[in-house]
């Protein structure tokens, strides 16, 4: 999906050449899965010479959140990562679409209740546009449950979840599904592999609650916000059963990466009549005007890269 044509990437506060960039064999980032990260897209503008990064500030706060569940001994200050961001984003000379990779890793050679040391690391890759159209996908619920709170924090960003997420993706693909919808444990809707859910159901657009093994995620907070001021249909934040699934006129993903993805099918059963729905196709007409930078009401939605003021500003 990612074409890596990127030139510098940072680590510990230097840019290196891609190459370069490598963590120990032995640190707890490699060892034990112990990198928490955020996935960050950057959006060309109409001018074809801007890019604005989406709701870069949410995510480095969320970046914050995760070092300080996941016990690491040192963070970072927005400030601080706005600049290695940008810094980044600007030496590779990014203008059009793009997926940043921020981490915080461990590094050393210590065991897994190592707090530190930490560093930060930050790439930037091109990657295409796609239209709505060519997005949607099948799904199926997977037969692995979602991590919950009693033993991994779900609302984390540790690389170390991601193998739920795995696992559950390389089944639906051997059942011949694109994608895989988990369930907690006690059976109720929780979300993607890498994205959050929503379904229409009866008219009304409904998503899973924060508490039922989500991660909290960024666009579902936009698309929240999208439903209730800009299409004037407020969703619902609720527990959904995998039958509703079934019954929902429309279910899309929603995730940075995945924008918003429409599920036209759930477990072999079309949703609605299998095509993408017209609430699904307001929600990524919406949301493409936001993070092109051409909703006046969304603008603090963005972090402009190439502008003078962009550091200093955020
Ligand atoms: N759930 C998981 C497990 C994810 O990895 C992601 C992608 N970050 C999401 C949901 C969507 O979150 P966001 O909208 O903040 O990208």
């Amino acid at each position: 999906m990612f074409t890596t044509t990127a030139k510098f990437i940072s680590l510990d506060g230097k840019l290196v050449p891609e190459d370069e960039a490598r963590l120990h064999v032995l640190s707890p980032a490699v060892k034990y899965g112990l990198t928490v990260f955020e996935g960050i897209c950057g959006y060309g503008d109409h001018t074809g010479e801007n890019l604005n990064i989406f709701r870069l500030r949410e995510h480095l706060v969320r970046l914050q959140q995760s070092m300080h569940i996941m016990r690491y001994d040192r963070s970072y200050t927005v400030e601080e990562m706005t600049e290695q961001v940008i810094e980044v984003v600007r030496a590779n000379e990014v203008r059009d679409d793009c997926h940043i990779r921020l981490s915080a890793h461990i590094l050393g050679t210590a065991l897994m209740d190592a707090t530190g040391p930490v560093a930060l690391s930050c790439g930037a890759v091109n990657r295409p546009r796609r239209a709505l159209d060519d997005k949607a996908v099948r799904a199926s619920i997977s037969s692995w449950a979602r991590i919950d709170e009693k033993s991994m924090p779900p609302r984390v960003k540790v690389a170390a979840n991601y193998h739920n997420g795995r696992l559950g993706e390389i089944q639906a693909k051997a059942d011949g599904y694109d994608k895989a919808i988990f369930l907690t444990g006690a059976g109720k809707v929780a979300e993607g592999a890498g994205a959050c859910l929503f379904m229409v159901r009866d008219g009304i657009p409904a998503t899973p609650i924060a508490t039922e093994g989500i991660l909290e995620s960024i666009t579902r907070a936009s698309i929240l916000d999208i439903f209730a001021d800009d299409l004037g249909m407020p969703a619902t934040e609720r527990v959904i059963d995998r039958t509703e699934l079934y019954l929902a006129e429309e279910v899309f993903f929603c995730g940075s990466a995945y924008e918003v993805t429409p599920i036209v099918n759930v477990d072999g059963l079309d949703v609605g009549d299998g095509k993408i729905g017209p609430v699904t196709r307001a929600v990524w007409d919406t949301y493409q005007g936001a993070v092109r930078g051409e909703s006046a009401r969304r603008q603090d939605w963005l972090t402009a890269v190439y502008s003078q003021a962009a550091v200093a500003a955020k």
